[in-house]
């Protein structure tokens, strides 16, 4: 079963009223479920749902595809993104982008400035991380554009995601040539990777 058709079949989560802060561990729990998915795969333990923020309902699921499919462009938020804009839900139509810029980014992991900028490119509202202590790089994007950004700084998925960098992902996650101009800039300008997060 393709991930796509596993999309169709997964149960419509809709709480059919706005989303609020107290809602935020919840669409957590679905993001991390994605994360074990992946790490289940083989792949990063990294997971993103997009949320449709005036009715709750889960329009895309997804998670890091870099070593199940050898992509470099399928990160969680973008996987979860294409997913929305592809397949939709149980099989729904794509969602449209007047629907899209309605959305909010549940993310296991602060986004990097690729996922930062295609939240920005779908006009998504909020992007809440579980941590941002293993990637924050990405969040000056989230604050140029206006996005709102929520830290949960949650330790039980910060565990995790050190566990398998210090482990099986080590090789992958220390690549030295990724993003040298990147790594550069965040080197020489520390205070510019920050951007405004809330917790
Ligand atoms: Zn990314």
């Amino acid at each position: 079963m393709s991930d796509k058709d596993d999309l169709r079949n997964t149960p419509q989560q809709g709480t059919n009223a706005p989303v609020t802060a107290s809602d935020y561990p919840k669409f957590m729990a679905a993001a991390k479920e994605q994360a074990a998915k992946g790490a289940h795969e083989g792949g990063q333990p990294i997971g993103a749902v997009v949320v449709h923020l005036p009715t709750g309902q889960i329009l895309g699921r997804g998670h890091n595809q870099r070593l199940q499919r050898g992509s470099r462009v399928l990160h969680a938020e973008t996987d979860a993104l294409e997913n929305a804009t592809m397949t939709g839900e149980q099989g729904a139509s794509p969602v449209p982008d007047n629907i899209m810029t309605e959305c909010g980014m549940f993310t296991t992991m602060s986004p990097c400035p690729m996922c930062a900028g295609a939240c920005a490119q779908f006009g998504l509202k909020l992007v809440v991380m579980a941590e941002n202590e293993t990637c924050s790089h990405g969040e000056f994007v989230l604050a140029n554009f206006g996005i709102e950004a929520v830290n949960l700084r949650d330790a039980e998925m910060l565990n995790t995601v050190n566990t398998w960098i210090k482990g099986p992902g080590a090789s992958t996650w220390n690549n030295p040539q990724l993003a040298v101009p990147l790594r550069r800039w965040i080197a020489e300008e520390p205070g510019n990777p920050k951007g405004q997060i809330s917790s």
